[in-house]
């Protein structure tokens, strides 16, 4: 399988990144995991869009315009012949020698590849833990910097959880690796997309499918105890679509199944992910 390096295909033994990329010194830089199914990219304008947004936050200046980006993952995708699985896509500041600033000049560094894998039944429902969001005050940034989230998924893992949900105080934020979601009285909650959360492409979609079910929305934070106190709790990402939680720090959800207004937003995702296939 090949792998994008800036505008090159190449082997893996072929890639080689400089020690001193400022994405392996720094974490300095950002990405995007892109779902194909069928062949086909799912919601990448979306993706690409949070990319083009995360680079400038962070003022990195793509060398290339989306169009371009998007004709080289094309390639990547074609050549490499995926028909289920996913891109993933990180873009560092590039290459300079070591200083905490930014450099004036360094190019940016794109790298893409592909992983092939089945369409895997993320429907399982899942087990979580709460714990102290100890990460920094711009979530809404998708950077290469991960310590917090892959901290709270280990202790998580370590733990027999399957997901980590942050709390910041009582506030529930998201979680390690994905947006939370809970249902109260049929109304769907989660938190407002500002600099606390990722605002995942997911979520959002889900908050679109549900408005289409006529299931209410409020965009608004919740806290602990009104998610260990709600009908149904479920969590969202890229790779893992919609999952349900049954029980979070050992705790029952409901009815400790996996809920009917979950099941439907999953009935309706799955409905926009087969037409986008075609
Ligand atoms: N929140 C965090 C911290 C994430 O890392 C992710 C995805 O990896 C998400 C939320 C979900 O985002 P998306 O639905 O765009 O995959």
């Amino acid at each position: 399988k090949l792998i994008l390096l800036n505008g090159e295909l190449l082997s893996r033994e072929q890639a080689s990144i400089d020690i001193e990329d400022r994405g392996y010194q720094f974490g300095d830089g950002v990405y995007e995991v892109v779902r194909i199914y069928n062949s086909h990219f799912f919601e990448l304008d979306a993706h690409l869009e949070r990319l083009e947004r995360s680079a400038h936050e962070i003022k990195i200046k793509l060398p290339f315009t989306i169009s371009e980006l998007k004709q080289r993952i094309e390639k990547l995708k074609k050549s490499n012949n995926v028909h289920s699985g996913h891109l993933y896509l990180q873009i560092t500041r590039g290459v300079s020698p070591r200083n905490h600033a930014f450099p004036e000049k360094a190019e940016p560094v794109l790298v893409a590849y592909t992983k092939e894998y089945s369409k895997e039944p993320s429907r399982i429902p899942g087990r979580a833990m709460f714990t102290d969001d100890i990460r920094w005050l711009r979530c809404d940034i998708k950077s290469l910097n991960l310590l917090g989230n892959v901290m709270a998924k280990d202790d998580a893992t370590v733990k027999g959880y399957d997901e980590a949900i942050f709390h910041r105080g009582e506030i529930v934020t998201e979680g390690s690796s994905t947006n939370v979601f809970i249902i109260k009285n049929r109304i769907l909650y989660t938190h407002p997309a500002n600099h606390l959360i990722l605002d995942g492409i997911t979520r959002r979609k889900i908050l679109s499918v549900a408005a289409s079910l006529d299931i209410q929305v409020k965009e608004e934070s919740f806290t602990k105890q009104q998610l260990l106190e709600a009908d149904e709790v479920f969590i969202s990402s890229t790779t893992q679509e919609v999952r349900p939680i049954i029980e979070v720090d050992g705790q029952p959800i409901g009815n400790g199944k996996e809920g009917d207004v979950t099941a439907s937003l999953q009935a309706e995702l799955e409905r926009h992910i087969s037409r986008s296939e075609k």
